[in-house]
């Protein structure tokens, strides 16, 4: 392989993600670039799509701004199958053309870009102070909601009631850094595109990147989803990685929720790496964690044929 566009060497922010998006797409005219809609600060927020299969597997980072890491390893994964697509080679026993036919995978790398931004203390983010009055007097590095002070993923119409009564009881009812589920459900401009997005291609099989902690969680509530669990044992098994469920306190309002609740197919949570609890991986981890996760993308890919 040539020298790789999508480096490790510097925190994943918007405007990199962006920037290495144009850079791959120089190299691999053959994508397009796209966007699901806008983040409450009018950024883009990007989508793109690989293969040209009937089915469909949507994988998505970022919805927390402190785990842009997800959003890093994806677009590794995005590289590494341009590139294998061109070769036009068998790669660890995958054939990467049939996959390519038989499956579109759509991919938006992150879902949260003024989060992020926020986190990463971009200077165009520190200078807007339409929402400054949510942000200013907190830890930053360890920033997990959108612009506004809402988490994403707990800003989903599925248990979202139930949500706001779990972190009530933990004294969260305000926005902030983590765990405000929002004034009500799809209040945020994020989740209203991650919905319509989701609605319009009717996905076969979704993946959510989080970090952090080496886990799969694979249902909602007592919904029995044909395949889920068969699947999730595979991706766990070439990832090392454990199938499990989430505890009560956390398990509502979430994009895997969501999607499990109405389109009744596989969605999964994947929570990637290993590090601290409450902070962002580092950078150091970039290779190893994209090691755990390389075949398990390719295998997700795969079996989204089987759906
Ligand atoms: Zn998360």
């Amino acid at each position: 392989m040539n020298k790789k566009i999508v480096k490790t060497n510097q925190s994943y922010t918007y405007d990199i993600l962006k920037n290495d998006l144009l850079f791959l797409n120089y190299e691999f005219p053959f994508f397009k670039i796209n966007e699901i809609g806008k983040s409450t600060l009018g950024e883009k927020i990007i989508y793109i799509k690989l293969g040209e299969g009937n089915k469909k597997l949507f994988i998505n980072g970022a919805h927390h701004a402190n785990e842009w890491m997800t959003s890093l390893i994806t677009m590794m994964f995005i590289e590494t199958y341009l590139t294998l697509h061109q070769k036009k080679e068998i790669y660890k026993g995958y054939d990467i053309e049939e996959l390519w036919k038989n499956v579109s995978l759509f991919i938006v790398p992150m879902v949260n870009p003024d989060g992020v931004n926020l986190c990463l203390k971009e200077k165009k983010i520190l200078n807007d102070n339409l929402y400054k009055n949510i942000w200013e007097k907190s830890n930053l590095e360890n920033w997990k909601a959108n612009i506004r002070g809402v988490d994403l993923n707990l800003n989903y119409p599925a248990g979202w009631e139930q949500a706001v009564k779990n972190k009530a009881k933990k004294g969260i009812i305000a926005p902030g850094a983590r765990d405000y589920s929002g004034p009500n459900a799809v209040s945020e401009i994020e989740t209203k595109n991650m919905i319509n997005f989701t609605t319009l291609f009717q996905f076969d099989m979704t993946i959510s990147l989080h970090s952090q902690g080496q886990e799969i969680y694979w249902n909602y509530l007592n919904y029995k989803i044909e395949k889920a669990y068969e699947i999730g044992k595979k991706l766990a098994k070439v990832s090392g990685y454990q199938l499990t469920e989430p505890t009560y306190y956390s398990s509502f309002a979430g994009y895997k929720d969501w999607y499990i609740e109405n389109f009744k197919k596989p969605g999964y949570t994947i929570e990637i790496g290993k590090g601290e609890e409450g902070k962002s991986l580092p950078l150091e981890k970039a290779k190893e964690i994209y090691e755990e996760m390389e075949e398990l993308f390719l295998i997700a890919i795969q079996e989204c044929k089987t759906i």
